[in-house]
């Protein structure tokens, strides 16, 4: 299976004199078939991070190495990014005018397979994907996220990721602003992945609301830039009834 191998990340935002470090050495493994939380408080880089992994152009690798099985990823392109199975669900995705979901969707899917899919298959796994997410069928002639409610972007993220089928999927805070039934069918998508077991999935959450439906293999506490504790699923219980608190004050002391 797929491994993706974050070594010492550093990693700033800003030019000259306004450069700030962000991320301050991160190390992280995801292997396929393990699901990792990545938990922090706001602002602590978490999204940096996702956005770093993606190519994101305001943000300047200053030190460290981001590997998918070996290959170089902070040489690809952002599109070769996709294609060699990385996928990144954004935190504010952006609205592509005049592009309908069921369009952006399969010229997506050409794109990372380089041939088109079946169309009758093609059709046949949009209709059911977007069943099991509970998905009305016109959402598929919509504009891609023109007007989408919170709930409806962080569903069409899942759709993606369903039927894209990454190695490694990326998910930033796809538990935000999301009411208790979306935020089930949207765990359940991630779960029905999950059980495929090919893939390896970073969940990057604030809260730990999201963890009570999607158990993760491995905890990661990330404050002020870096990791700073890490364990199992009962980690999250511990945050959910501790909160950040007596890491901030750590990373404050300079721990
Ligand atoms: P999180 O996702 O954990 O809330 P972010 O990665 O969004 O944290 O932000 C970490 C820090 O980096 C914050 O202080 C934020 O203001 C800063 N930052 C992030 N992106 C940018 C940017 N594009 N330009 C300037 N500052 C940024
Ligand atoms: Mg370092
Ligand atoms: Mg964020």
């Amino acid at each position: 299976g797929s491994v993706l191998e974050i070594r010492d990340l550093h990693v700033t935002v800003g030019e000259g004199n306004d450069a700030k470090e962000i991320l301050r050495g991160v190390d992280l493994t995801v292997r396929a078939g393990e699901t990792h939380a990545i938990m922090g408080p706001n602002g602590s880089g978490k999204s940096t991070l996702a956005y770093s992994i993606a190519g994101h152009p305001k943000y300047t690798i200053t030190g460290g190495t981001v590997t998918l099985d070996g290959e170089d990823v902070l040489e690809m392109s952002v599109d070769e990014r996709a294609r060699a199975g990385l996928f990144l669900a954004m935190q504010y995705p952006v609205e592509v005018p005049g592009v309908s979901v069921s369009n952006f969707l399969r010229t997506a899917a050409t794109a990372i397979k380089g041939e088109a899919p079946k169309l009758r298959t093609w059709v046949k796994d949009v209709k059911s994907e977007m069943a099991q997410l509970e998905m009305n069928p016109a959402f598929a002639e919509r504009n891609v996220n023109e007007g989408f409610s919170g709930g409806e972007k962080k569903r069409h993220e899942i759709l993606q990721m369903r039927l894209l089928k990454p190695r490694i999927a990326i998910l930033d805070e796809t538990d935000s602003g999301l009411d208790v039934d979306a935020l089930r069918v949207v765990s359940e998508g991630v779960n029905r992945t999950r059980e495929e077991g090919q893939v390896g999935v970073l969940l990057i959450t604030h809260y730990t609301r999201i963890l009570r439906y999607i158990t993760p293999d491995f905890v990661h506490v990330f404050v002020n830039g870096k990791i700073v504790e890490e364990g199992g699923a009962e980690l999250a219980e511990k945050l959910e009834s501790e909160g950040y608190a007596s890491y901030l004050k750590a990373a404050a002391e300079g721990n």
